[in-house]
């Protein structure tokens, strides 16, 4: 069985095309959003999802969540004395996906697509493929998230030639690209985006001016209450959908703080967020040669598109209303299974030919005479950003010295006009017959596939010695048994059973909640624990299933009654 997944920043989720249609998949807790992130817990258990971020409260240093962000980094987390990089958090987190498909499809997932920022680079797409074998998945393909949202929304499926924009404001980042459907393809003609700009930034932002306010240095906190201050202000900013007044409140030493906000205030606070979101917008139209009222359709994707000032945002920037037919939060999970419909060519979906774009330049490093002398280590592009691909693209180079024998042929990835500000992706080299400089050609060929693997091939012409190279990143290259190795590390830690994840669930919320609570709450919560670990010690499950609904009833009213 084949399943899309949306690998997120701050949730993932997974959706599965089955009997005609799309089915989300829910988790072990029965839910469609299983937050991103994963703990170890003290007996060595790892943890994801809602359980772990219960958990990451209470340990912040044994937790690990906005991983995404350093997909295809040498950054390591430490976690409970062990060391992790961000693929495999991430495989953590697709592996839980995978046992709570199997368990809701009643059948082996052996294969997933699984989208990636349209701005994510080889190296972040090669660790997100990685991620997905970690947890013993095949990833069949790596979709882009706009590309699969634009599928969930029925674009390419029979309803005329359009051309939308998908506006993705996440947990972590913001997408923007510009998509065009005619003829039966689907074209994505230019990305842009902000790594470093989300929905974490609008609750950043308040809670900043919260403590600012209220003249509390953020420095002079703990950990802990710095938590409690994000955590008031994230409620805080999902309150904004349904109300205009919103009060945070939070107990600093002891003491209450609390401020209420109206939605212009909160507004007046973001500007310089909202601000941050025109210049990527900008950037894509002018990419793709067209004027905002070529576009015919927006599509909101990514949870921080609830938010009422960001809707606002782009209804006064593209003058127009947006229709919103398909929940921002399952768009890309849904269109991810689409295309494993389309991929399985079942006979419900028209097929779609579809063809993404190369989201950086791609190019080779050249000498070139400056009108004075022979300058080294200019950037010549030879795919340019923003190309639909797959892409073939052919550029010839000739030597640049008197009797060189070798020609080195640097793959760069990146923008910049200096070839060393560039991103190194692999080198070849070839020899060449010596000569004086400029007499021979070498032709190289570089060819993007949909898979964003770089092909490279560099011919010497006089000669015709070839050589080849699919690029793999040097820095993030592991041999086989380093992915065994790495592979048996994550298969032996040991993971919560399914059926004991809604108690420790339990357990972590009535722990946090008597840590917020004081005098007489505290001693109700601390009987209710003790009731419900008693129940745990018969270990009967029909009896324990019952404590923990009443328990979980009664952490409700709790949880109620402090905010
Ligand atoms: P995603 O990465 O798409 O799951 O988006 C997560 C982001 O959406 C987080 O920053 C959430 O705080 C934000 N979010 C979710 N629901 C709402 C809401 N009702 N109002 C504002 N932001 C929300």
């Amino acid at each position: 069985m084949i399943i899309g997944i949306d690998l997120g920043t701050t949730n993932s989720l997974a959706a599965v095309f089955k009997d005609g249609e799309v089915k989300m998949i829910p988790n072990r807790l029965g839910e469609y959003l299983t937050p991103s992130v994963v703990s170890i817990d003290q007996s060595g258990t790892v943890l994801v999802g809602k359980t772990a971020k219960e958990y990451a409260y209470l340990h912040p240093l044994d937790s690990a969540s906005v991983f995404k962000r350093s997909m295809g980094t040498n950054r390591v987390y430490d976690l409970g004395g062990r060391q992790f990089k961000a693929e495999e958090l991430s495989s953590l987190v697709l592996r839980s996906l995978k046992e709570d498909a199997e368990h809701y499809l009643g059948c082996e997932v052996e294969e997933a697509i699984i989208s990636v920022p349209a701005y994510f680079n080889d190296f972040q797409r090669k660790a997100t493929k990685e991620a997905g074998e970690l947890a013993g998945l095949k990833v069949s393909r790596i979709i882009n998230e706009p590309t699969a949202a634009a599928i969930a929304h029925g674009i390419g499926n029979g309803t005329g030639d359009e051309r939308c924009l998908v506006f993705d404001l996440g947990g972590g980042t913001f997408d923007v690209s510009i998509l065009e459907f005619f003829d039966n393809v689907m074209e994505v003609h230019a990305v842009a985006g902000d790594n470093f700009l989300g929905g974490e930034d609008f609750t950043q932002a308040l809670a900043v001016d919260f403590l600012e306010k209220a003249a509390i240095a953020p420095e002079s906190l703990g950990l802990r209450t710095m938590s409690d201050v994000l955590k008031a202000a994230e409620a805080a900013k999902c309150s904004f959908s349904e109300q205009s007044e919103v009060t945070l409140s939070v107990n600093v030493d002891g003491e209450s703080v609390s401020r209420t906000y109206t939605l212009a205030e909160y507004e007046e606070i973001c500007k310089p967020l909202l601000e941050r979101l025109r210049k990527p917008i900008e950037r894509s139209i002018r990419d793709a040669n067209i004027k905002i009222e070529d576009i015919d359709r927006i599509i909101l994707v990514g949870g921080a598109t609830r938010l009422p000032i960001v809707k606002t945002f782009v209804v006064k920037l593209f003058k127009r209303f947006l229709g919103a037919l398909v929940d921002p939060d399952m768009a890309v999970a849904q269109g991810a299974a689409i295309q494993c419909a389309m991929k399985e060519r079942d006979e419900e979906i028209k097929e779609v030919v579809l063809t993404d774009v190369c989201p950086f330049t791609l190019g080779t490093e050249v000498t070139v005479y400056n009108g004075l002398f022979d300058e080294a280590g200019h950037y010549l592009p030879i795919i340019e950003r923003n190309t639909i691909i797959p892409v073939s693209r052919r550029q010839t180079v000739y030597t640049a010295h008197d009797n060189q024998s070798r020609v080195d042929v640097k793959i760069l990835q990146g923008e910049s006009r200096i070839a060393e500000n560039n991103v190194l992706l692999g080198r070849l080299s070839v020899p060449v017959p010596p000569g004086p400089k400029g007499k021979e050609a070498i032709e190289l060929v570089y060819t993007y596939d949909i898979n964003s693997l770089l092909e490279v091939e560099v011919t010497v012409l006089s000669s015709g010695v070839k050589r080849r190279i699919i690029v793999q990143n040097e820095e993030n290259k592991i041999s086989e048994e380093e992915a065994e190795e790495r592979f048996k590390k994550l298969e032996y830690l040991k993971q919560n059973p399914r059926d004991e994840e809604a108690t420790k669930l339990q357990l972590l919320r009535g722990e946090r909640l008597y840590e917020e609570s004081s005098g007489e709450l505290r001693e109700r919560i601390d009987r209710a624990m003790m009731d419900f670990e008693r129940v745990l010690s018969k270990q009967d499950r029909r009896e324990i299933e019952k404590a923990r609904e009443e328990l979980a009833h009664f952490l409700d009213t709790i949880e109620y009654d402090i905010n």
